[in-house]
């Protein structure tokens, strides 16, 4: 028999699923797949309700609700001042995952190099890879996960299609600071490069840190196809529903891959996001500070238990370094053990690297949950730390 394709046969199952049925075969708290353990905001819940009850249930638009899509460009506007035609530079997708397929098959040819920062979100590479394209890889190395100027002026070519940038940064937490989004904004430009700008978390971030899209700073309206989530903005993330924003030439082509992979996304759902995206600004705020505080929570849970623990200025996730505990192994070996040891689970931050070098010795521990799971997994965690101390 003919081997199948060859990028998606060498994959193995993602971590988050790996980590989750583990998690589950051993009654552990889930820290690892980043999902709230709430319901999300019951007005947007009620929103979608109403909208399925009253229809329409056919296809909508292939490029997204207009609803939707002008309250994108309404976003857009109201959070970071750009001018978005709704009409012609926004498309509603199935989830950012799609969004990032249909971008990135969207601009590349076989032969062309895309940059990534590792550590990566695991789509990335067999995406661009699937595609013909290279990846080059630039790593970040901790504590401090600053960019490394030399390599990724190194990384730039004439053959850069383009960049993928994260911020903020799952699963670091890093916020990419309006200077980097310069230097790397500057390369682009010489290199005539694009940038596919995975912001999904860009409503989680946190005090002293603001957002920044590259897609906001000079030259680089035309170049950014900015991707955004509402399963992060509302904390619904079963809903699947992304959104792309980027120039009219390039959402031409990015909606021919649309419509092949899956032509529409749920219109109730669409309706419902379009709502809440005009929810008021105490609600985009509240959600940035609970979710401080359950960083902060669980970091002071961490500490307690005896980890070194990075800074984190947005996202979801937390990032741990476990060798104050006494535990040699690896990353991948101290998931596994908390999980079925502690009955915490968490995922190592090797799996979000393919360039050689990744660090063996964090934990990435996703802090969006009630705050007494937190304090159930920070005592279990200690409880742990101290029989492998003893
Ligand atoms: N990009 C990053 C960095 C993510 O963490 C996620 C979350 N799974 C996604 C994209 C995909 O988002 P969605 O659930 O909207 O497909
Ligand atoms: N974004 C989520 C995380 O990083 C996982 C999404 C998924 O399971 N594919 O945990």
């Amino acid at each position: 028999m003919k081997a199948a394709n060859s990028v998606f046969s060498a994959l193995g199952t993602t971590v988050f699923t790996v980590m989750s049925a583990l998690a589950t075969e051993h009654g552990a708290i889930n820290l690892g797949q980043g999902f709230p353990d709430d319901e999300g905001p019951d007005d947007v819940r009620a929103a979608a309700a109403k909208a399925i009850i009253d229809g329409p249930n056919q296809y909508p638009p292939m490029m997204g609700l207009p609803a939707l899509r002008q309250a994108v460009a309404t976003a857009n506007k109201r959070f970071y001042g750009l001018d978005v035609d709704w009409q012609s530079e926004v498309m509603v997708t199935s989830g950012a995952t799609e969004a990032l397929n249909d971008c990135l098959t969207a601009l590349l040819n076989p032969g062309d190099e895309a940059i990534i920062f590792e550590p990566a979100y695991d789509s990335y590479r067999p995406v661009i890879e699937a595609a013909g394209a290279k990846v080059v890889a630039i790593p970040l190395e901790p504590p401090h996960w600053s960019l490394p100027m030399e390599k990724l002026e190194a990384a730039f070519s004439d053959r850069t299609k383009l960049v993928l940038v994260n911020t903020p940064m799952n699963p670091i937490g890093k916020v990419f600071t309006k200077d980097e989004l310069g230097r790397i904004a500057a390369l682009m430009e010489r290199h005539d490069a694009y940038a596919v700008c995975d912001e999904v978390y860009e409503h989680l971030v946190f005090s002293g840190h603001a957002h920044v899209p590259l897609m906001t700073l000079p030259g680089m309206r035309e170049r950014c196809l900015r991707i955004g989530s509402a399963g992060k903005t509302f904390s619904l993330t079963g809903w699947k529903i992304g959104y792309i924003t980027g120039p009219a030439p390039l959402m031409e082509v990015v909606a021919k891959t649309h419509q092949f992979v899956t032509f529409t996304t749920p219109p109730g759902l669409q309706a419902a996001v379009a709502y809440g995206l005009g929810k008021d600004d105490a609600y985009f705020a509240g959600l940035a500070s609970s979710l401080e505080a359950k960083r902060d929570l669980l970091a002071k849970g961490l500490r307690a238990a005896g980890f070194d623990v990075l800074p984190a200025d947005g996202t979801y996730f937390i990032s741990a370094d476990f060798r104050p505990l006494g535990f040699n192994g690896t990353d991948e070996e101290f998931c596994r053990e908390i999980t079925v040891k502690a009955k915490v689970a968490a995922i190592p931050l090797s799996a979000f690297y393919s360039s050689p070098g990744a660090p063996r010795h964090l934990a990435r521990f996703c802090f969006c949950k009630q705050d007494a799971i937190l304090e159930e997994a920070s005592a279990r965690l200690k409880a742990y730390a101290q029989g492998i101390a003893a």
